[in-house]
């Protein structure tokens, strides 16, 4: 019994302690006043386009693409043939979704097995490879940004089996007289498993020239690659990134204790009053 009276007196102590220290800390705000982010609504699997998502293939047709009368469409996936294929629509910051899937049959070896690519703005190649068990030169392997850097992991499923894709890609900017800017980054997700984390681009993909930045306009298509392999395509979209958006109504406060309270809020307001609201944009 007085051992649990001691403890119950000593759990008090701290409580009190604990509330004392909160009420004398002063809270941090950033003096900006953000916008309410977009509602978004999931669907019942992380692979299925969310509400907002532009669907680029869902099985039954390539309408979405240029040339994509070339491709075989058949029990629910897309084939390469005859040519690549470029998304009608453009985009700048984007989030894609798309599953492959290796021949089940192996023919080939290097990158001459199950080769295909999503080239994001037609420019910039996230390499698409059977990769299960075929040894070839990293940077050209299933995950890789071609001949720039190789994947993180070789994360691949079986031939027949699906992969799934998801990109996050930031566009490259470029100044006026067309040197770069800001660098395109791409991070890349294979079947749950980080491949590419935020790598930045050192220009277009080429097989015969070293990578450089070349400018080109603020959105562009994403094309997939024909290189005579029969990869299977299935269940592709896309979320356009849209930065943040807030304004600044003051520069960033404590907010004091409650018995100072309404003196520092008065002084925000008047700055407030006096300097214009500055827009605040955050992106990726
Ligand atoms: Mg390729």
């Amino acid at each position: 019994m007085f051992l649990r009276n001691c403890l119950q007196t000593s759990l008090s102590a701290i409580a009190l302690f604990v509330a004392e220290n909160s009420a004398a800390a002063q809270e941090w705000k950033s003096g900006v006043e953000w916008q309410e982010p977009p509602r978004v609504t999931p669907q019942a699997t992380n692979d299925a386009p969310p509400s907002d998502a532009i669907v680029l293939f869902d099985g039954t047709n390539l309408d979405q693409w240029d040339d994509g009368a070339n491709w075989l469409i058949a029990d629910g996936v897309a084939i390469p043939q005859k040519s690549q294929i470029m998304s009608k629509q453009h985009f700048g910051d984007l989030q894609l979704h798309l599953e492959w899937s290796s021949p089940t049959e192996i023919r080939g070896a290097g990158q001459g097995r199950g080769n295909s690519g999503v080239f994001l703005m037609g420019h910039y190649e996230v390499q698409i490879l059977d990769s299960f068990e075929n040894p070839t030169y990293f940077d050209g392997q299933a995950g890789s940004i071609y001949k720039q850097t190789p994947p993180l992991a070789n994360a691949m499923r079986k031939p027949g089996e699906w992969n799934y894709y998801d990109i996050v890609f930031t566009v490259p900017k470029f100044k006026g007289n067309g040197d770069i800017d800001q660098p395109g980054h791409v991070t890349l997700i294979q079947n749950g498993v980080l491949l590419l984390n935020h790598f930045e681009l050192m220009g277009p993909t080429n097989f015969v020239e070293a990578p450089h930045h070349q400018p080109h306009a603020e959105t562009g298509p994403i094309s997939l690659q024909f290189h005579g392999d029969a990869v299977r395509f299935r269940n592709i979209w896309v979320r356009e990134i849209k930065p943040t958006i807030g304004h600044r109504t003051g520069p960033p406060f404590n907010i004091q204790p409650k018995k100072e309270e309404s003196k520092p809020e008065a002084t925000d307001e008047k700055k407030d009053a006096e300097e214009p609201a500055e827009e605040v944009k955050t992106s990726l």
